[in-house]
């Protein structure tokens, strides 16, 4: 009797490097891609794409196939909403203008809560900096790590459910343009675009059947339904509304290294769900061993 196939063909599509808010180099994470045996990752950090260079460099050796990505950073209203963007061309225009805005906003709304934080703890600008590579998207996780490091909090996650919570006052919103925006520009720059996490909120707050549909006219590929952190009460009905709108299902751990319990690989999308994502991009090209 023929042997039951192995799981070839996986990728894992969302990741984080030291580019943002991960804390493994994009090398690192090909090897660690590699070692939980995927067939292929996507480098998807926050609002930049400089990590793909290094990442890329890794192919030949770990023998993983790289899908450049990125998670660009948008808002609506009050919530913040990541929509996930294979393949695009990183030196378009419009993105590159757009995540730059981002960036900056992201940094000066650090400094301020640093600011704010530093009112009652010893923290400074130098912790945070000291807990980042030049030239990195600035995160709350950075803020955090120097929580960490100056002994106040003992985790990331201790403190986003303390110091960080949105209720404790210290965080602020940065700027971020709106997902319809995001959307088209991803598709402008040549690249495919799949809603993030969109079940972390629960069953109650899944967005909208006429929000999704607007998306979706704007060329919206996919859901990435198989996320560590979306709640389970909201998966069924995210899969009717993939099914209903003809959109893809993607899935992906969101590792951000040891800054997070979430495990490369520990989610994961077929294959041919992949090949398709490779055919709609053209604004840049997977990277082969
Ligand atoms: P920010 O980009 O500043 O809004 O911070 C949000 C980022 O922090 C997201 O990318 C999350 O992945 C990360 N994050 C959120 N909650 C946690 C947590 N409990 N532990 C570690 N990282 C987290
Ligand atoms: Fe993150
Ligand atoms: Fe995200
Ligand atoms: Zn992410």
């Amino acid at each position: 009797m023929p042997e039951a196939p192995a799981v070839v063909g996986e990728a894992d599509l969302h990741a984080h490097s030291t580019v943002s808010d991960g804390t493994e180099s994009p090398a690192r994470l090909m090897r660690q891609a590699a070692a939980a045996g995927l067939w292929g990752v996507a480098l998807t950090d926050h609002d930049a794409t400089t990590g793909w260079a290094e990442a890329a460099a890794a192919v030949p050796e770990t023998g993983v196939v790289l899908i450049p990505g990125m998670e660009f950073s948008t808002r609506e209203g009050f919530t913040s909403v990541h929509m996930l963007a294979y393949l695009i061309d990183p030196l378009h225009e419009g993105l590159l203008a757009e995540t730059a805005r981002i960036r900056e906003s992201r940094l000066t709304r650090a400094e301020e809560i640093v600011r704010r934080i530093g009112r009652d703890y010893d923290l400074s600008w130098d912790d945070v900096l000291a807990q980042t590579i030049e030239g990195a998207t600035i995160g709350r996780p950075h803020i955090a790590d120097a929580l960490v490091a100056r002994g106040h909090v003992a985790t990331r996650s201790a403190a986003f459910d303390g110091i960080l919570h949105p209720r404790t006052g210290y965080a602020q919103p940065h700027y971020a343009p709106d997902p319809l925006t995001a959307v088209r520009l991803i598709r402008a720059a040549g690249g495919v675009p799949v809603l993030a996490h969109p079940g972390t909120r629960g069953a109650h707050r899944v967005i909208p059947p006429e929000r999704l549909a607007r998306l979706v006219d704007a060329g919206l590929f996919g859901l990435e339904i198989d996320h560590p952190e979306n709640r389970d009460d909201a998966k069924p009905q995210l899969r009717e509304l993939a099914r209903r709108f003809g959109l893809a299902v993607t899935g992906s751990s969101d590792y951000h290294g040891a800054g997070k319990p979430n495990r490369l690989g520990e989610c994961r999308t077929a294959r041919d769900v992949v090949e398709r994502i490779i055919a709609e991009g053209s604004g840049s090209s997977p990277v082969t061993p």
